[in-house]
């Protein structure tokens, strides 16, 4: 009997006894809040995990103890930057004291992938004086993005997303099970195609939909939705609804536009994309 594939979510945080250790890919949302963090929410942060891999999907405000919570930094394949808003990349600050001054450090170097200049960008954050920025000595070797980029046991794809900075949607593929994660984006035909096929499509959703959305700046719940019926996609989850937003409403919002399962990241915590032992 060939074994089931499993791509529900599952509330439950901790050992996976349920998903084949040999081939699952396990997608944790560690922060689902929109632009900024919120009361109950870090900014965007999501846990990726294979046999081999140990991958972080952007790292915004307050993201960085949830981190430290779900998995023991040293282990840390690579963080993931999908663009220099501050909403996804400023733990990256909290990230690199921990590495050199905890009582654990100093970490092994942690390979960051993100846009071109994000050394200096965050060096402008972490630098207090005004002048040009002291060097940090990061506790990261920096690269940037490429098409393709193989890292541990994933192939990781991106592509460039419609946002007024230069941003990367991210593809992870494992053992034939994939996700996408758009990071921020308007209505993009890149990202749809990256998306195109995939297990599991992570998808922002911070707009509520009305007539006269903005191009290339955010999607909305209903255009995320759009966008996982034409990739064709397995699930869509629903992400980067901001704290003064309405997380349900993007949900109906989505279900409207797309027949597959959808649910809203900042509600269902863990998502299996393998096969059941
Ligand atoms: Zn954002
Ligand atoms: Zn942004």
């Amino acid at each position: 009997m060939s074994p089931e594939i499993a791509t529900e979510p599952d509330i439950a945080i901790g050992p996976d006894a349920a998903i084949n250790p040999e081939t699952g890919m396990r997608l944790q949302v560690l922060g689902a809040s929109g632009s900024a963090s919120g009361p109950h929410e870090p900014a965007s942060c999501y846990l990726v995990t294979t046999p081999e891999s140990t991958l972080v999907l952007d790292l915004g405000p307050g993201a960085f103890g949830a981190l430290w919570a779900a998995v023991d930094p040293r282990r840390i394949t690579a963080f993931l930057i999908s663009h220099l808003h501050a909403d996804h990349c400023l733990d990256l600050l909290a990230a690199d004291v921990a590495a050199k001054y905890s009582t654990t450090a100093p970490w092994p170097r942690i390979p960051v992938y993100a846009p071109a200049h994000a050394a200096e960008r965050l060096a402008r954050a972490e630098d207090p004086d005004p002048g040009p920025p002291a060097d940090p000595e990061w506790a990261f070797d920096f690269h940037p993005w490429r098409e393709t980029v193989r890292l541990g046991d994933c192939l990781v794809r991106t592509a460039p997303t419609a946002h007024p900075t230069q941003t990367f949607a991210i593809r992870i593929e494992h053992a034939g099970r994939s996700l996408v994660y758009t990071a921020d984006t308007g209505e993009s035909a890149e990202v749809t195609e990256l998306a195109r096929g995939a297990d599991l499509l992570l998808a922002e959703a911070s707009f509520p939909d009305h007539p006269g959305l903005p191009t290339g700046l955010h999607l909305s719940g209903r255009q995320a939705g759009r966008m996982a019926a034409e990739a064709g996609v397995g699930r869509l989850v629903v992400t980067h609804v901001p704290p003064w937003g309405d997380v349900d409403a993007a949900v109906l919002e989505a279900r409207a536009e797309f027949d597959g399962p959808v649910t809203a990241a900042a509600q269902e915590r863990v998502h299996h994309l393998g096969q059941i032992v």
